[in-house]
Order: C-alpha cells, then sequence, then structure tokens
C-alpha cells in the first residue's frame, strides 16, 4: 500500500483530494497519514469526508478513518469507477467544488457517464468558486478529451452552504495532453459579478469598477451580472458576492481571476482587485492561471503524453500536487521558474486508460 504524507509541501486538503482521486482512477489502495497537517484545524472536515465518501461510491472503495477530525485515511478501491447518478451533501457550507477535484477523474474514468449530484457551498474562500469550473476549469479540461457540464443550481454561501451543483461526465478512454504555452494575446476579457440576497447596486458596482480598470488598459470587457434575490431558485440561504474575470487568449487557453466579497469590503475594491490580479497576471505572458497550474497537474499526469504549460505564478499548492503525483502514479515532471513567479510546467503522464 502506498503511504502518503499529508503534511507534505502545502499539507493542506488537496493532497487527500487528489491521492484518492489517483487511487481510484488507478486501483491503487492508498494510506494518507497527517492529512491537513499544515491547517490551523487539522484533519477531515466535512467537505473531505464528503468528497471521499463520494469517491468510494464510484469505485466500491472501502474506507477506514472517515470521522470529522482524522488525521489518517486508507482508501482501497474494489472496482473500476462505475458509472450512475450519486448525490452527496456536505450538510454545511463545505465547497462541492473541491468534492468535484476528487471526483472528477474517476468521473472521466468510469465504466459509462456519471451525473453527481452535489450540495454545500459553491462560493467559498479558498476554493474555485463554481463559476470557475464552468467558465475556465471544463474549457481548458475540455482540450484534453474530457467530457464535463456543470450546472449551477443554486448557489451556496457560507455559514449554511445549501448551493447544488450538478455535473454530468461522458466517460473518455484516456486524456491527450495539454499544450498552453503560447498567450497569443488577450481577445476580449468576460466575467460574472454576482449577488444573492444583497442590493443589486452590489454588483452594479463590483463589474463597474473592474470594467473601468480593465477597458482603461485597453480591453474588451463584458461582465454579466447576476443578483438574486429570495424566490428566484438559484438565490443562496444567505448572503454572499463575488466576482469572476476571464481573458480569452489569443491561443485558446483562459486566464482567469476571482474574488469573493466580504462584510466591510467596499464592493469596488472587489471588483478593483480582481481586475488588478487578471492584468498582473496577464502581463507575465503566461497561458493559465495560479490556480490552474496546480489544478491541471493530476490530469497531466493521467495524459498519454507530455503536456506543458506556462503559468502566471508557481505555487506551492502545484509542486506539492507534482510531488505526489510522482509518488503515487509514477509521472515525470519538470517545473522550469520559482515558486512565487511565473513558471513552465512539464509532466510526461502515464497514459491511462479506462479498463
Ligand atoms: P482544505 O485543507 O480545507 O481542504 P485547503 O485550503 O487546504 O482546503 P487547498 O489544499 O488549499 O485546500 O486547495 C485549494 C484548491 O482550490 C486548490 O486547487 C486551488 O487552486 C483552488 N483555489 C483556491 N482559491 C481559488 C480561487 N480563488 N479560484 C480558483 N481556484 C482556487
Amino acid at each position: 500500500m502506498i503511504v502518503v504524507d499529508g503534511s507534505m509541501g502545502e499539507g493542506g486538503g488537496q493532497i487527500l483530494r487528489n491521492a484518492v482521486a489517483l487511487s481510484a482512477v488507478l486501483l491503487k489502495p492508498i494510506k494518507v497519514i497527517n492529512i491537513r497537517a499544515k491547517r490551523s484545524k487539522p484533519g477531515l472536515r466535512p467537505q473531505h469526508l464528503t468528497a471521499i465518501k463520494a469517491v468510494a461510491s464510484l469505485c466500491s472503495a472501502d474506507v477506514r478513518g472517515l470521522s470529522v477530525g482524522s488525521m489518517e485515511v486508507v482508501f482501497h478501491p474494489r472496482r473500476r469507477p462505475r458509472g450512475g447518478s450519486i448525490r452527496f451533501d456536505a450538510g454545511t457550507a463545505g465547497s462541492t467544488t473541491l468534492m468535484l477535484q476528487s471526483l472528477m477523474p474517476a468521473m472521466s474514468f468510469s465504466q459509462g457517464p456519471v451525473e453527481a449530484e452535489l450540495r454545500g457551498g459553491t462560493n467559498n474562500p479558498m476554493a474555485p468558486p463554481t463559476d470557475y469550473l464552468i467558465e475556465v476549469l471544463t474549457p481548458i479540461l475540455a482540450k484534453m478529451g474530457c467530457g464535463f457540464q456543470v450546472e449551477l443550481l443554486r448557489r451556496g454561501f457560507y455559514p449554511r452552504g445549501g448551493g447544488v451543483v450538478r455535473t454530468r461526465s461522458r466517460p473518455t478512454d484516456f486524456l491527450k495532453p495539454i499544450h498552453l504555452s503560447e498567450q497569443g494575446g488577450v481577445r476580449r476579457v468576460r466575467g460574472i459579478s454576482y449577488s444573492s440576497r444583497l442590493p443589486g447596486h452590489i454588483v452594479e458596482r463590483m463589474a463597474s469598477s473592474a470594467e473601468k480598470l480593465l477597458k482603461h488598459h485597453g480591453y474588451d470587457v463584458e461582465i454579466l451580472r447576476e443578483a438574486l434575490q429570495p424566490g428566484h431558485p438559484k438565490c443562496a440561504l444567505d448572503p454572499g458576492c463575488g466576482i469572476l474575470l476571464v481573458a480569452e487568449l489569443g491561443s485558446g487557453s483562459l486566464i482567469a481571476s476571482d474574488k469573493l466579497g466580504e462584510k466591510g469590503v467596499p464592493a469596488e475594491r472587489v471588483g478593483e482587485e480582481a481586475a488588478r490580479d487578471l492584468l498582473k497576471q496577464i502581463e507575465t505572458g503566461a497561458a493559465v492561471d495560479r490556480h490552474m497550474g496546480d489544478q491541471l497537474v493530476i490530469w497531466a499526469c493521467l495524459a498519454d503524453g507530455v503536456s506543458e504549460y506556462r503559468v502566471s505564478e508557481l505555487t506551492s499548492h502545484t509542486t506539492t500536487s507534482i510531488e505526489l503525483c510522482r509518488q503515487i502514479a509514477g509521472c515525470q515532471a519538470e517545473v522550469i521558474g520559482e515558486e512565487g513567479g511565473p513558471a513552465t510546467v512539464r509532466i510526461r503522464g502515464i497514459g491511462l486508460r479506462r479498463g
């Protein structure tokens, strides 16, 4: 059994999520120790628990150590991931998108289409907003041959969550490697400024401050406004807001930046910070953003051939994911660049075939 040390590198939940995802598609039992050792509340949180249960349901895994606060989990898949419908509820505002990080590889290499309905948070701090999965991650994964369709049925914010995300997948026999090294200029910037249970001027102020700054830099910008009120089926149980900006690059890639609104922070500042961050990432000449940098690692590791991408900022999430994929799957990887700066990531995938 492969033993993964959850305290290595970044030492967060992503090590566990990726380890379980790889175990499921490679049919290799794993034991993860020191789970989230570098987080202030280490061990499993409801989000991780739900994610593991969801992956286990697809590959009939035997799991030990499944309780909130547990620092050690054994995950033993008994069969290749199956198709079908699954539904899981974090019962909290636990991030549905982080749950999907664990589930999506198994959904891709499954015996048939999967429909997963997850409940929890859809727009959480320190996690991709569902909007990012819809607008950035799934179009980029489509280039590798993945068929995901993500639908945001109801937004979920802290503290109660209650958001609903439905993800459908079409199985893939193998993944094509990805090449995203060129920027090729910015064709246009699009985005969404969203809120639930807040006055409509909030989304307007976030959107127009971002638009103003981006237009000032010469970009063609279009930002959708979504201000939901109770009675709308997509409106969250709790108030919340945020903005996602996506630069469409000439090379066909996407660079994104997103910010959640916070109590006490003016809406203009939220929009402006997202726009400034997008501009800063574009200026590096990169073809993918810092979050895509780590989220692509597991897919490149499973792909059939050498993937290469230029990321705006190399994070410890990315280097940690690379180390984990090396340990569990045996892929080869090379990184040119330093943490905190732009970098080129090159990964020779293992060419996993759907059995
Ligand atoms: P936990 O330990 O509670 O599971 P965590 O903070 O440790 O959570 P991480 O291991 O940090 O989780 O992983 C967070 C994931 O969310 C990473 O894949 C990261 O790229 C992604 N992410 C974080 N913030 C954003 C954002 N604003 N936009 C897109 N992706 C994000």
